[in-house]
């Protein structure tokens, strides 16, 4: 039976393959979802033969649009959008939109595809979605990322709104920008509706949203000490990252006596034994409010911090480790470093850090392990907070959101150790994720018959 389940999972991933070739992300998201559900699935009678999970990995919808703009010079420029609505079983289409370089079609499938999960964990209403550019916000004026967010939008609000489909932020999509889409939605539809999350307070966003998801992975990470006897305080951490994420775990880790170690850019990163607190991490903040994400200026203004050019900072001694940059960003050999350094926990902020054989790694050597698509559930859980503030017309105060947020993410980790731990009691965090979230969507595709 073992063999058979085996070989249903290695016939799964070849269909996949064969039908999305040349999208090595998306496939990597899916094969660290197969290789836990698929057995799952062979032990519930009533999803045998009901493809649910072939139904999952294919998209119900995915728009590609041309998106013209002119820049500050007067050049015409051409960038490629996208969203992509993988599925709307248990709610409205919901996912942040990234503007960076790398973004393609593989890239916004995997979030995409773990987006569904990730919102199913939250109990929240809400499927799953993601959406981008391969614009490069760095090094552009105002009116550019504005021109650019307007020409976007004028093409994407054909397919989303408030009941329909959900934007938020993602890496490269801040504030600035949501408010910028917002607008340019409101101008065209002649609606004032939630239908972005993110959005400024001053037009309908909410309090702690910003900070929620940083907050929601400290929160998961305090609930995973807990299981070993251990809190935050005290613990040394090391995180990668310099966005909102990063900023936010570095806040929450702070606030609960714990001593963040390091932060890092795309040029390397910061290493101070002092601990990044206080003023450090407001100037963090302003870093990171002026464009700048360059780790190299962090270091000219505080010279306890050391400066390490070109490397990830997952050789530094630690209790805990944070990536809360972007996907594979964390390799076998960072793993077995961190895990010969006696790391405790990884706690990942970011979507997919680690990479298969890092996180294979981790499980077999029992150390405590989530994966983003439970820890860094807050962010998009926030969002769903600021939806149900929109529909009802009310703000809620930061203690009350902040309380919520909490208790979500105490609901997630008790899920993922429900249908994750072990007979020897360890608890497989990326099983029960995977597990947990599939369940609610599942039942949902059950019901709804065949479509
Ligand atoms: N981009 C975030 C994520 O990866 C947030 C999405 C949202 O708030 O809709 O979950």
């Amino acid at each position: 039976e073992h063999y058979n389940v085996e070989q249903k999972i290695q016939e799964f991933i070849a269909n996949i393959e064969a039908r999305n070739p040349n999208e090595p992300e998306f496939l990597q998201a899916v094969k660290e979802v197969a290789s836990t559900v698929i057995p799952f699935i062979a032990t519930r009678k009533e999803y045998n033969g009901m493809k649910l999970l072939e139904r999952m990995a294919e998209p119900e919808r995915t728009i590609i649009f041309r998106v013209p703009w002119v820049d500050d010079a007067g050049e015409i420029q051409v960038n490629r959008g996208f969203r992509i609505q993988m599925n709307s079983a248990i709610g409205p289409y919901k996912g942040g939109i990234r503007f960076h370089p790398t973004v393609n079609l593989s890239v916004l499938k995997f979030l995409a595809f773990e987006q569904t999960f990730k919102n199913s964990l939250t109990t929240l209403p809400m499927g799953g979605g993601k959406g981008g550019a391969d614009f490069d916000p760095q090094g552009k004026s105002n009116m550019e990322v504005m021109r650019f967010c307007q020409a976007f939008m004028t093409e994407m609000c054909k397919y989303i709104g408030p009941e329909t489909d959900v934007p938020a932020g993602d890496i490269g999509v801040g504030a600035r920008e949501v408010g910028y889409l917002f607008g340019q939605y409101k101008k065209i539809r002649n609606e004032f509706t939630g239908v972005l999350t993110g959005k400024g307070l001053a037009y309908g966003g909410s309090l702690i949203r910003p900070e929620a998801t940083g907050y929601g992975v400290v929160y998961f990470c305090e609930q995973m000490l807990r299981t070993i006897g251990q809190e935050i305080k005290g613990k040394t951490f090391v995180v990668s990252g310099f966005g909102n994420v990063a900023w936010g775990v570095v806040k929450k880790v702070n606030e609960l006596g714990g001593k963040v170690l390091t932060i890092s850019g795309p040029d390397g990163y910061v290493y101070d034994e002092d601990g990044i607190s206080g003023d450090k991490v407001d100037y963090l903040l302003q870093l990171r409010a002026s464009g700048n994400n360059r780790a190299e200026d962090f270091v000219k203004k505080f010279p306890s911090a050391k400066f390490y050019a070109g490397k990830r900072p997952w050789d530094v001694k630690c209790d805990v480790a944070i990536p809360a940059a972007t996907q594979n960003e964390l390799f076998l050999e960072d793993a077995q470093a961190l895990v010969a350094n006696g790391v405790l926990c990884i706690t990942e902020a970011a979507n997919m850090p680690s990479t298969l054989d890092a996180i294979n790694y981790f499980l077999d050597s029992k150390v405590l392990f989530s994966p983003g698509k439970a820890s860094n559930a807050g962010g998009v859980a926030t969002s769903g907070l600021e939806m149900t503030q929109n529909s009802i017309r009310l703000n809620w105060s930061s203690e009350e959101v902040d309380a919520r947020l909490k208790e979500i993410m105490i609901g997630i980790h008790k899920a993922c150790r429900d249908y994750g731990k072990e007979e020897d009691g360890y608890v497989n965090y990326v099983k029960g994720a995977n597990i947990a979230g599939f369940v609610k969507v599942a039942e949902a595709m059950l019901a709804q018959g065949v479509v």
